[in-house]
């Protein structure tokens, strides 16, 4: 066993190849993230924080590394360790986390907070099977900390890890049947020591090098022992499933406004889609308009169809049709209803758009 370490004693031959051949480059191409300790310093016996992992992992779910890393810093800022998280009211960490959509995995991060502070001392468990007992912690996350933050031979597969695994073995089972597969593949090749640093090494990979589209083949430390480079078909994989078509929903938002231009803003419902956050009030999201729109308007007032917006939720693709009006004298707002000014108000996504549609068409009104 020549090129046996104790990084790779639990490996065949063509596993120990691959995982050393993925630590050494690692060790030269790591990508520079905020929430990362590199290979440099885990040389120097820098360790990463499992607070900051959990939360650049949850932050980077269905979200990409650019535009988590400004609002990573941004968390970070604010609480600085798991205890000041969980210390902060549900309502801060909402509006923090607007716009960064999935609005249920910032409710999961305030829950979870909450029980590392309150069940663990404020200590994130090192092991798979304690921490995805915590909120908003799957399989997928609970690998990564193990992995990442307390060096656990737990094997994490993430998009880029599944499209790298894939490629390496051929794998011709369509995705998402093929995770399986996926995982035990991966495992042939996971070492036990650094497997924090060898998850890295494949995300990155992933995403400097084996990308989906026109892998940079040529320059891939794994290349030699590449089945789907050996069969000149790297980019055929990871096989898919035919796609559903997402279905529609339709809807609609009213914008009412005040002399001081103040917007009438209701908070959603704590459980649900946008749970919690800021919206427009208005009718629920059906599959049809379901007749005179205006029943889900906030007041009767001379409501002027704006136009619509459409958004992409993970499930329905939504239209809203936009509706504005001035607030008609004598109208009182009900109890989960606030006057707030537009640009003050943190909201998700989908009721930004609805929202600026309203301020434009105000604002082409006045000039
Ligand atoms: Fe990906 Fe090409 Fe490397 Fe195979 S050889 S792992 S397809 S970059």
């Amino acid at each position: 066993m020549a090129f046996e370490t104790r990084e790779t004693k639990n490996l065949s031959h063509s596993g120990i190849k691959i995982a050393r051949a993925l630590l050494r480059w690692y060790g030269k191409n790591a990508r520079d993230l905020p929430w990362r300790i590199g290979p440099a310093a885990r040389k120097t016996g820098a360790a990463p924080d499992p607070y900051h992992v959990w939360l650049s992992e949850i932050m980077l779910q269905q979200t990409t590394v650019a535009t988590v890393a400004p609002r990573y810093a941004a968390f970070l800022a604010r609480w600085p360790n798991v205890k000041a998280m969980a210390a902060a009211p549900m309502e801060d960490i909402l509006g923090q986390w607007a716009g960064l959509g999935y609005y249920a995995r910032a409710r999961n991060l305030h829950r979870c907070a909450a029980a590392v502070a309150a069940a663990h001392g404020g200590k994130f468990p090192d092991t798979e099977e304690a921490l995805r007992k915590l909120p908003g912690i799957g399989e997928y996350t609970a690998a990564a900390i193990a992995a990442i933050a307390f060096d656990k031979p737990a094997v994490v597969i993430d998009g880029n890890i599944e499209r790298v695994v894939s490629r390496l073995f051929a794998i011709e089972t369509p995705l998402p049947t093929a995770k399986t597969d996926i995982k035990m593949r991966a495992a042939e090749i996971w070492p036990r020591k650094r497997s924090g640093d060898f998850a890295q090494s494949l995300m990155d990979l992933g995403a400097l090098v084996c990308k989906p589209r026109a892998p940079l083949c040529g320059a891939c430390p794994v290349s030699s022992a590449c089945e789907a480079y050996a069969l000149g078909r790297s980019e055929t994989f990871p096989k898919k499933a035919p796609k559903k078509q997402k279905p529609q929903r339709l809807g609609a938002v009213f914008a009412l406004s005040n002399s001081k231009d103040e917007m009438l803003f209701e908070r959603r419902p704590e459980k649900g889609l946008l749970g919690g956050m800021f919206g427009l009030p208005g009718t629920a999201w059906t599959d049809k308009h379901d007749g005179d729109a205006s029943a889900g308007a906030p007041a009767a007032a001379r409501w002027r169809r704006l136009g619509d917006i459409t958004h992409i939720f993970t499930h329905f693709h939504l239209t809203l049709d936009v509706y504005a009006a001035r607030a008609p004298k004598g109208f009182r707002r009900s109890m989960n209803q606030q006057w707030l000014a537009p640009k003050e108000v943190r909201l998700p996504t989908v009721m930004k758009k609805a929202v600026e549609l309203a301020v434009r068409s105000e604002r082409s009104d006045d000039e």
